[in-house]
């Protein structure tokens, strides 16, 4: 088998991007290979565009240094590539007494993880910046902030290109196969085709562990399992009262259905955590119900009848709801003893704050061998 181009990287979701960007700028021959009709038509859709600060991941975990250092190299990269963002700060907020602990494990895990800038408020503190909301204690985290992700992926697409690589819409990989010289691929597409490469990056998102089971000659027990979570968001409508984004104490699965605005300062609500086994999009308009009460325990202003189901994002669990959180997963050849490939699983959030450092890692473990 022939090589044909150096590294091949599979989807161009957000991270997909960033990495063929990275692979390209380190002067790589870079296919990136998308079964879609267009880039970022999967989860970096489908998520609250926020710019997270790393406050709420386990102290040397991935996910707390790869946000902590993507957050940085993420308000840079728009600075720098006129990619609109908004450091709008955000408020963790204690709606009684026992969620004061909660905030207080929050503000010492955020120093921990290097965010040093987190201030506690008391309830009139709060109050003081956002009026509307009924806390008896809030978090204050003035680095977080929200982005246009697709404006960012046009940015990272546009980079990548300008660096040589080259973009393959409607191109599914079908199978692949670990040789001597590195991969044999087998695509789909309108014209399918096999071709051979060095490296083979894997970052198809929901089915990283689908594509990964694809791959022969990569073992079976590197392969995580994929858990589906679905994630329900609601639109505002009119105005509502807030400047900054508003998150309740955490939940279990996911952030809690929190406020979040969009760069036009329309506000929506979401996620909620829902368990699902197949991909399905569609907004139940009976769950507008958990909402409201989700909602009032922070903001009882909130009108009857002002929620819409909006869209749903499905979160890409390597975990499942029984199961403790689940890190990352970047599995190079140090783990699973594949030269050239790299997996990445579970890029659930902040995996969009996230995207530079971890297309950094990724180029780090290549590298490496
Ligand atoms: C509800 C929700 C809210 C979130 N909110 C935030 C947030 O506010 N901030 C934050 O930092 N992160 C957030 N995230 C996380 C963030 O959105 C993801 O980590 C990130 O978008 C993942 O990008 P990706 O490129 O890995 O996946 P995707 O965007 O899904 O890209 C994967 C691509 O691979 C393609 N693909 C799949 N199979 C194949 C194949 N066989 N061949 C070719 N292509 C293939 C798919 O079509 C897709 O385009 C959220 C996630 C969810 C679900």
């Amino acid at each position: 088998m022939n090589v044909d181009i150096q590294s091949v990287v599979i989807g161009a979701g957000v991270v997909g991007l960033a990495v063929a960007r990275a692979l390209a700028m380190s002067g790589r021959d870079v296919l990136l290979v998308e079964a879609g009709e267009g880039i970022g038509t999967g989860i970096s859709s489908r998520n609250s565009e926020v710019i997270h600060a790393g406050i709420y991941y386990p102290e040397g975990s991935l996910k707390a240094q790869l946000c902590v250092e993507g957050k940085q190299r993420l308000y840079a990269y728009c600075d720098g590539h006129a990619v609109d963002y908004r450091r709008v700060g955000k408020l963790i907020v204690a709606t009684d007494e026992q969620q004061r602990s909660a905030l207080t494990r929050l503000l010492e895990q955020g120093r921990l993880n290097g965010v040093d800038d987190l201030q506690w408020l008391d309830g009139a503190q709060a109050r003081e910046l956002e009026p509307a909301l009924s806390c008896v204690a809030a978090l204050w985290s003035p680095s977080t902030g929200i982005v246009d992700s697709h404006g960012l992926m046009l940015a990272l697409q546009g980079d990548a290109q300008t660096f040589g690589a080259t973009l393959a819409l409607r191109t599914p990989l079908l199978s692949a196969r670990c040789t001597e010289q590195g991969f044999e691929l087998h695509m789909g597409g309108n014209q399918s085709m096999t071709l051979g490469c060095r490296e083979l990056i894997n970052c198809a998102g929901l089915s990283a562990p689908e594509v990964a089971s694809s791959i022969v000659g990569l073992p079976a027990p590197f392969i995580p399992r994929a858990h589906l979570c679905k994630g329900s968001y609601f639109s505002f409508s009119g105005r509502a009262p807030f400047r900054h984004l508003v998150y309740p104490a955490p939940e279990s699965a996911g952030l809690g259905v929190h406020m979040t605005l969009d760069l036009g300062g329309q506000a929506r609500f979401g996620p909620d955590v829902e368990w699902i086994e197949r991909i399905d999009y569609r907004v139940e308009p009976r769950r507008a119900e958990g909402f409201y009460q989700a909602i009032r325990r922070y903001w009882p202003g909130l009108p009857d009848n002002s929620l819409q189901p909006a869209y749903s994002g499905i979160r890409p669990k390597i975990c499942g709801p029984t199961e403790p959180a689940a890190d990352f997963l970047i599995s190079g050849y140090g783990e699973h003893g594949v030269p050239g490939l790299v997996n990445l699983f579970g890029i659930e959030s902040p995996g969009l704050t996230s995207c530079l450092a971890l297309a950094e890692r990724v180029l780090a473990l290549l590298d490496d061998r």
